[in-house]
């Protein structure tokens, strides 16, 4: 048999992965709550910290988060990337903008889209909102949050965020 082509080194194949998540109790009242629409942390009793979503301890002190806090869906966008290459996952129009969010009340930021203005007008510092599916839609799951849109209000300055960044 002939070779002239040469060897194959690699071949283009499609995979998945399914997961199932066993989430802690923490994560169960968080998802409890997000299913109401409402977006529930938990307070270190050391450092004050508001984590969430909660994860049941505070990472820096090593100590375990009861206090449960109710955060807002506003927030501040504290850092973001451009996205310019499609995904089978998100059906948005590209380019579209993945955040870094703290939400208002909360001291750790989690990833989100942003919609509701170009990609080159999202900016540290812009204040944004939730979207939320429609009532009928809500679950216990983090996708009740379509994306975050901006919202009329000052952008907050650096320093109220730069631990953050
Ligand atoms: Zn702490």
């Amino acid at each position: 048999m002939s070779d002239e082509q040469g060897p194959i080194t690699g071949i283009v194949t499609p995979t998945r992965v399914e997961y199932t998540f066993t989430p802690g109790s923490a994560s169960q009242r968080f998802l409890r709550a997000i299913a109401q629409k409402r977006l529930v942390g938990q307070q270190c009793p050391s450092c004050s910290k508001v984590y969430v979503p909660p994860r049941g301890a505070c990472p820096r002190c090593g100590v375990p988060t009861k206090k449960e806090v109710e955060v807002s869906d506003k927030g501040t966008v504290v850092t973001f990337s451009v996205v310019r290459v499609p995904s089978q996952n998100i059906q948005l129009e590209l380019p579209y903008v993945a955040a870094h969010i703290v939400l208002d009340g909360a001291d750790i930021a989690f990833q989100a889209l942003i919609q509701g203005c170009p990609a080159d007008e999202v900016r540290m510092g812009m204040r944004v909102q939730a979207v939320w599916v429609p009532d009928d839609e809500l679950g216990p799951t983090f996708e009740n949050i379509r994306w975050f849109e901006p919202i009329d209000e000052p952008d907050v300055p650096y320093e109220q965020w730069k631990e953050h960044a």
